[in-house]
């Protein structure tokens, strides 16, 4: 647990030269063709990414793990206003300092600005490790997991298989009330990907839900490994109360959260909302319970949005807590 508060309560203390060198490089490595390919072919989302983030402002209360730009008194004027409100709602990551940011190195479709401690986000190979029924029958190393979190079919597992790029990876069950399970994978022997549980089943019984309850809690409180979860976010249907006391319970338990949006490639049906504005609606919900802004991500298991971006996102997080 030291671990992580470090990491998300400390700025790094890397020598600022170094950190400088090392930014520029993963900054150039933004603007590989594969990432201009993302920005545009979704020009419209990059725009929205940027600059939804306008309208919020400020909360008082709320996660004090995230590391982020923490308010505008903090900051140097910048040239314009729109700068100024974009870098308020920033996730920036340890080693860079505020009045280094500069939009080149913001994800696109996303609030996450890129460090020195990003670095080699491929996956090069993932082996299923085992399936634990209980949180104190997991794997016992020290590796550094990402735990990924989401209600019944927000896309849980086709976001994992898509960033392992492996069909049929993740194999969690998906019947409501039957037994389930943490699945740990190991990505190139050194870092863990944590499938757990779904929630929300809307067909599950009480004592069902009361379970996975219990179960994915009992997890949350005796992981030291973990560096953060990703708690995924359907981006085609409007906020759900579901998700806000899920995210609401990690705050208050201090853990890590980016928020992941699922199906961002998915148009509006009738008269209902784009994936941005549900995104927008459900940024603005959760400001109210986080004085900071937790990092969050646009993607689609089906073009690939923020694949590669949310993969380097989770190298600086691992990067800076394995050192
Ligand atoms: P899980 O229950 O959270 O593991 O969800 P699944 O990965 O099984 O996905 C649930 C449904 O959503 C399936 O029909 C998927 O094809 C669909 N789905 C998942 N991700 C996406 C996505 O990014 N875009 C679209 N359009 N559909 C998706």
């Amino acid at each position: 647990m030291n671990k992580l508060l470090e990491l998300l309560n400390l700025q790094a203390k890397i020598q600022v030269s170094d950190a400088k060198m090392m930014l520029r490089s993963r900054v150039m490595s933004l603007h590989n063709p594969h990432l201009t390919w993302i920005s545009s072919k979704f020009g419209k989302i990059d725009t929205f990414s940027l600059s939804f983030q306008f309208p919020l402002s400020h909360s008082t209360s709320g996660n004090p793990k995230q590391h982020v730009l923490a308010s505008s008194k903090t900051q140097k004027p910048s040239s314009s206003g729109t700068d100024k409100f974009i870098k308020t709602f920033l996730f920036v990551p340890p080693g860079v300092e505020l009045n280094e940011v500069n939009e080149d190195m913001i994800l696109p479709g996303s609030n996450i600005v890129v460090g020195p401690y990003a670095g080699d986000a491929r996956i090069k190979e993932v082996e299923f490790v085992k399936s634990s029924g209980r949180a104190k029958d997991c794997p016992k190393d020290d590796r550094p997991e990402f735990a990924i979190l989401g209600r019944s079919n927000v896309g849980k597992s086709s976001l994992i298989n898509s960033l392992v790029r492996k069909k049929e990876v993740a194999l969690t069950s998906k019947k409501p009330g039957k037994t389930q399970l943490i699945n740990h994978f190991l990505v190139n022997k050194s870092w863990y990907i944590v499938d757990l549980p779904g929630y929300g089943f809307a067909k599950a019984s009480q004592a069902a839900r009361m379970d996975w309850s219990s179960f994915t809690k009992g997890y949350f409180s005796n992981r030291d490994t973990l560096v953060a979860v990703l708690l995924l976010i359907d981006a085609s249907v409007p906020p759900q109360k579901i998700d806000f006391d899920c995210a609401n319970w990690l705050g208050r338990n201090n853990i890590p959260i980016t928020f992941v949006f699922t199906k961002c490639d998915k148009m509006k049906v009738g008269k209902g909302k784009r994936p941005d504005e549900n995104i927008k609606d459900f940024q603005e919900l959760i400001r109210q319970n986080y004085r900071q802004h937790p990092p969050w991500i646009m993607t689609s298991s089906v073009t690939g949005l923020g694949r590669d971006e949310l993969l380097l996102h989770m190298s600086q997080l691992r990067n800076y807590w394995d050192q």
